[in-house]
């Protein structure tokens, strides 16, 4: 099987994953947080260790990590937890239906919405030029899931600062593949899954939040913590994981993080090499046609000349085993600004796993499928 749909999600996990996987689940299944025996608190210190990576791996030190169950949590927890009627949010059609369809629902409960329309590199200025007095919070995605384009989130997150506005970033497809510091970033909120670049199981997601922002909580419940207070306590984490934690899932993202600590320029560079030839494969197929960019991240976006998206894949897939994502990919809004939202488009989103080799097997089965 050939897989170039780690945009999705990874499939390949490290051995360190799979090692620490096996390992846990006979080690920390009692309670982290809850009870006070020894095994709660053995579980509770792995957590703690996992929480110290992910900001390490972030270079996040003024910042608190919140877990959650996956990146769309952790963008609505954002989104949520800051807004109020008379608010203005802007974003950008880049966005994912993570965070687009919450903006959807606030715009029926009195916030405004703001979604600017342009190519990527016009971002930053658009931004600028859609700032009112009430602008509140201001959301990108890091890098886009359906062009591998980058935001520049280092002029938005000044901007952001200049107006004094809170800055989210979806840090979806960045996380395990580009190295976010968000110290020198003026990032306010950061959100990652781990089951995508930073190789965990599913079931684990977070919520990166400089310990200035005042944010609502989502879910309410059980914390381990105030038990007598029937108001849901403010204190980061506890206060916004109300429930019992995904462990086993949080264990494999510290493993998945260490595994990427050790290797991680290498790792990049294989990516950008990979991307490099397979934009240089695709060139030469006049068949093709090409909507993303040479530069972008890790992704390409293609479709067959006259055939739908889904076909391409699925031929792909039952002929020759390989794996692609077609349709719009949750992200509607570029696919319509792209002129692809009638069709779809194939994203073939590759990591370190992939080969050369690989990329000449999916030319191979391109060219044949157009010929069908
Ligand atoms: N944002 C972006 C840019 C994504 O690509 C995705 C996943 N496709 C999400 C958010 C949601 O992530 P998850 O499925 O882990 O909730």
């Amino acid at each position: 099987m050939i897989y170039f749909d780690n945009a999705a999600t990874s499939f390949y996990k490290p051995e360190i994953v799979r090692y620490e996987l096996n390992h846990s689940i006979n080690k920390f299944t009692a309670n982290p947080g809850r009870s006070g025996h020894k095994y709660s608190v053995k579980t509770a210190e792995i957590i703690y260790e996992t929480r110290e990576k992910v900001k390490q791996f972030f270079h996040a030190y003024d910042y608190e990590v919140v877990f959650t169950k996956n990146c769309t949590e952790s963008l609505n927890l954002a989104i949520f937890g800051i807004l109020n009627k008379g608010d203005h949010v802007i974003a950008t059609i880049y966005e994912h239906n993570s965070v687009l369809r919450p903006l959807e629902f606030l715009k029926s409960k009195g916030v405004e919405v703001s979604i600017i329309d342009c190519d990527m590199s016009e971002v930053p200025n658009l931004i600028e030029q859609e700032i009112k007095p009430n602008t509140k919070l201001i959301i990108t995605t890091s890098v886009s899931n359906v062009t591998g384009e980058l935001c520049d989130i280092d002029r938005v997150g000044k901007i952001c600062k200049k107006y004094n506005i809170l800055y989210l970033v979806d840090g979806a497809q960045a996380s395990g593949h580009i190295d976010i510091n968000l110290n020198e970033l003026n990032i306010d909120m950061y959100t990652f899954s781990g089951h995508k670049g930073l190789l965990s199981i599913t079931g684990v997601g977070g919520l990166i939040v400089k310990n200035t922002v005042k944010l609502r909580p989502l879910i309410f419940g059980g914390t381990g913590t105030e038990s007598a207070n029937l108001n849901q306590p403010i204190t980061i984490p506890e206060g916004f994981e109300a429930g019992t934690i995904p462990t086993i899932p949080i264990i494999s993202l510290k493993a998945g993080i260490e595994f990427l600590s050790k290797n991680f320029k290498n790792l990049i560079k294989i990516e950008e090499k990979l991307t490099k030839y397979l934009y240089f494969s695709l060139k030469n197929l006049k068949f093709i046609k090409i909507y993303s960019k040479p530069n972008s991240k890790n992704i390409a976006l293609i479709n067959i000349e006259g055939m739908d998206s889904s076909l391409v894949a699925n031929l792909l897939d039952e002929k020759y085993n390989i794996c692609v994502r077609a349709g719009l990919h949750c992200a509607p809004l570029i696919h319509k600004h792209l002129g692809t939202e009638k069709e779809g488009a194939v994203r073939i989103s590759l990591d370190f796993n992939n080969t050369e080799q690989e990329i000449d097997k999916l030319i191979y089965a391109l060219s044949k499928i157009s010929e069908m």
